[in-house]
């Protein structure tokens, strides 16, 4: 007998007959023996639809005030899968993030967890009964209630999974496991049987949405096996684990992309030490996340510097990079926000060289410019025209020889 953590993602979740079929399992998987916390999503798009909802009501979106509204989305799925149980005969409580002790930061919309109490969840367990929690919720230290950003399920289910010691934690989503890229643009994209953390944080640290960077963080350090499977077939999926690749591993592991970035370039930025820093100190301030970074050569004492950041934070960045300009003698601001993050990710790399070679020999011969580049140890990006992104991921796949004999076959749920 064991202790399961199950997360299903909102395609999951999204109408009546799909979270029958998520209770079925449940109610399967007790069947087996095993004890069940089930972490649930807002159905389909519903929190893009809260979200809409409140830019038609108000251009003032305070922080507060948008997590009490999202994680509305939560809840209705949580009771709807419990009364889908209760139908069955199984027995089952839902629970909101503060209700089962998530206790985070006080950062709305982007909240960090600090500590899980459990304490509901560990005496629902000892009763036999299943718990569904509300991802991607909890409540501050200040008791205000807080959301974990984005996606943030994954990483509600991962620390349950290891404040309850969980056995180990199923991801389940509209996908058969994690792919050598999004399966959706490259079909002949390879299911992986494992992944390291390592990869799979780059992946997603990279655009690999199907899990959400910081549940990966947090599966890393607190050595949570995570297994990334489909709700929709319930076949066996991909495992990721601390275990590292073995020998005979492809060099690359998989082609991400990331259409959710836009590009800033700041001109006439002078050439002295110190100003750099200002800049980025000045975004860090406003709260705006910046990646990929590129100054070009000094002309004349003067530079430009570009760098990327995430597309909504495009309007908090605005009036600090207009203050910047107004410094800089001539000083313009550009943005750009029709570019795709291309990166490939693989632990081999660090003992293969010629990897960045054949990437941008790739891109060259379609004609795909590079706009900018970034590394680490086991990952090499490429900033190009966010029209050429799905061009770029299939043919660096190819070149890679990643590419499947068969195209993915299994169901991909149409997204609304
Ligand atoms: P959920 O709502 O279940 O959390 P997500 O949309 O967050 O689902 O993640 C699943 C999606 O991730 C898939 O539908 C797929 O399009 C996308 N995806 C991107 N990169 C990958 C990859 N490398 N492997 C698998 N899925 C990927
Ligand atoms: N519902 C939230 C979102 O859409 C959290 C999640 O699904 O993980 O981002
Ligand atoms: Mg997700």
């Amino acid at each position: 007998m064991a202790l399961l953590v199950q997360k299903y993602g909102g395609t999951s979740v999204a109408d009546a007959d799909r979270i029958r079929a998520v209770a079925e399992h449940i109610s399967f998987t007790k069947r087996q023996g095993h004890d069940v916390i089930a972490v649930v999503s807002a159905m389909g798009k519903d929190t893009d639809g809260l979200i809409a909802l409140a830019r038609e009501v108000s251009s003032v979106h305070p922080g507060r005030e948008m997590d009490m509204l999202l994680t509305a989305g939560e809840r209705k799925s949580m009771s709807l899968l419990c009364m889908a149980l209760a139908d069955m005969d199984v027995s089952a409580k839902s629970f909101t993030g503060s209700q089962v002790g998530i206790i985070t930061d006080n950062d709305h919309g982007r909240a960090k967890i600090l500590e899980v109490k459990g304490d509901r969840v560990r005496d629902a367990i000892s009763e036999g009964t299943v718990c569904v929690v509300a991802g991607f919720q909890g409540q501050s230290l200040e008791r205000e209630i807080t959301t974990l950003g984005r996606g943030g399920s994954d990483t509600t289910a991962v620390a349950l999974a290891a404040a309850l010691d969980a056995d180990v934690c199923e991801i389940y989503t509209d996908v058969t496991g994690v792919f050598s890229a999004d399966p959706r643009i490259c079909p002949r994209a390879r299911k992986l049987g494992r992944i390291s953390f390592d990869e799979m944080l780059e992946m997603a640290a990279t655009g690999g949405r199907v899990l959400a960077l910081r549940s990966v963080e947090f599966a890393r350090n607190h050595n949570v096996d995570l297994h990334v499977r489909s709700s929709f077939t319930w076949e066996p999926g991909t495992w990721v684990t601390a275990e590292e690749g073995s020998m005979e591993e492809p060099i690359i592991s998989g082609v991400t992309h990331d259409l959710t970035e836009a590009k800033v370039t700041i001109t006439n930025v002078p050439d002295r030490p110190g100003v750099a820093a200002s800049i980025v100190r000045a975004l860090a301030d406003a709260g705006v996340n910046i990646d990929m970074i590129v100054q070009s050569t000094s002309v004349d004492a003067k530079t430009d510097m570009s760098f990327t950041l995430p597309k909504t934070e495009v309007t908090a960045s605005q009036s600090v990079l207009d203050d910047l300009a107004r410094e800089f003698e001539g000083g313009t601001i550009s943005q750009e926000s029709d570019i795709a993050k291309v990166s490939l990710v693989g632990a081999g790399m660090k003992s293969s060289p010629g990897i960045a070679a054949t990437m941008f020999e790739t891109l060259a011969n379609e004609g795909i410019n590079i706009q900018m580049i970034s590394t680490s140890t086991i990952r090499i990006s490429v900033i190009v025209d966010a029209a050429e992104c799905d061009v770029a991921v299939q043919r660096l796949h190819a070149a890679f020889g990643l590419d499947a004999v068969d195209v993915y076959s299994a169901p991909l749920p149409e997204r609304k």
